[in-house]
């Protein structure tokens, strides 16, 4: 299946730039990758380098998910894992880059991303038939000590786990990732004007045909097939964490996807969405999953601190905490 893709991607590099200017002509194509429903929709004037434009970026999003997916059976990052712990391993140039864009998240939100937790994520196997809660003993001995100690990469780019217990897993940002890198090859092709949507992160390319924002909507956790906010955007990601994304129920404890990785237990911070929106979909995914981890009050003086990224979190009591600069972003609650 791996190699599929990467014929595709060398076929769609030899494709043409010919521009394209935003008219009210779209095109759309959805595929499921990464577990999840990925969707353009841009608009271009000119059919056939809208449809190589929709190609290669669904090649370059086919060859991402054959290196990031832990689903698929000889993905690079299964093979790394297999192999990290006993010998210095080669990974290729998409590798290092989200790994040590993790490990540089890892830093800048004390520990509350980190993509170390492959283990403790199957311990618990949410979102799998077997979903379980792990005994005390088991999610202890899956806890690792914080900080990038556990993993080195090396001069020569080859990459070693120190820790027999690291187990790599990009969930909570390569889809950011992939975003950001079918955007540029959209741009690659001149589209200047569109919407990708990958589970619950949106990137929108410039504006609206019309020059108008685009209005991005919110999941309500508290009922997901509705939205609790819209925020309008030109050229900017949008991108979510929720409670309610995967999940079971035991007892009526709800026991979610996103983990603390200082208790092994699922973040219990007082929040159950955060959104940021940046330019950047790898910082916006790696930083809604960080602030869900922090909560309300070390998530968004985080976010003060940074240039350029803006927050809307919902806490458990349905109330509505804003960054700063929202205002530029027109947050409106949906009225139910
Ligand atoms: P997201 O939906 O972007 O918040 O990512 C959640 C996914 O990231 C989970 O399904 C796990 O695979 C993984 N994950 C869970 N907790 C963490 C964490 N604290 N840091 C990094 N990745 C995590
Ligand atoms: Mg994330």
């Amino acid at each position: 299946m791996c190699r599929i893709w990467k014929a595709a991607v060398i076929l769609c590099a030899a494709a043409m730039l010919t521009g394209c200017a935003p008219q009210d002509a779209s095109y759309e194509r959805t595929e499921e990758l990464f577990g999840t429903f990925v969707s353009a929709k841009i608009y271009c004037d000119d059919a056939k380098n809208a449809q190589a434009a929709l190609d290669a970026a669904f090649a370059r999003a086919g060859e991402l998910e054959c290196i990031f997916s832990p689903n698929i059976a000889d993905s690079e990052l299964n093979a790394v894992n297999a192999a990290a712990y006993a010998q210095d391993t080669a990974v290729s140039e998409d590798f290092l880059y989200l790994l040590e864009q993790s490990l540089y998240f890892t830093e800048l939100t004390d520990g509350a991303f980190d993509c170390r937790l492959g283990e403790l994520i199957d311990l618990w196997g949410i979102g799998t038939e077997s979903a379980k809660i792990p005994t005390e003993t088991e999610c202890r001995n899956a806890l690792l000590p914080s900080g990038d100690t556990t993993v080195s990469i090396h001069a020569d780019g080859t990459v070693r786990f120190l820790d027999e217990r690291v187990q790599l897993q990009f969930g909570a940002i390569a889809k950011g990732y992939i975003a950001d890198e079918m955007k540029a090859v959209l741009d690659s092709f001149g589209i200047e004007s569109g919407t990708l949507s990958l589970g619950g992160n949106v990137l929108t390319l410039g504006e609206k045909p019309s020059g108008d924002a685009w209005t991005v909507g919110i999941t309500d956790p508290f009922s997901p097939g509705e939205l609790y906010a819209t925020v309008r955007v030109k050229g900017k990601s949008v991108v979510t964490s929720g409670n309610y994304e995967r999940y079971f129920e035991e007892n009526g404890v709800r026991y979610h996807h996103i983990f603390d990785p200082e208790t092994g237990f699922p973040a219990d911070a007082g929040l159950v969405s955060t959104t940021i929106i940046a330019d950047s979909s790898l910082l916006c995914d790696a930083l809604s999953t960080a602030t869900y981890v922090l909560g309300a009050e070390e998530g968004m003086a985080l976010i003060e601190q940074l240039d350029g990224a803006e927050a809307v979190f919902l806490t458990e009591d349905g109330e509505i905490l804003t960054s700063s600069g929202m205002a530029e972003y027109e947050l409106k609650q949906v009225t139910k």
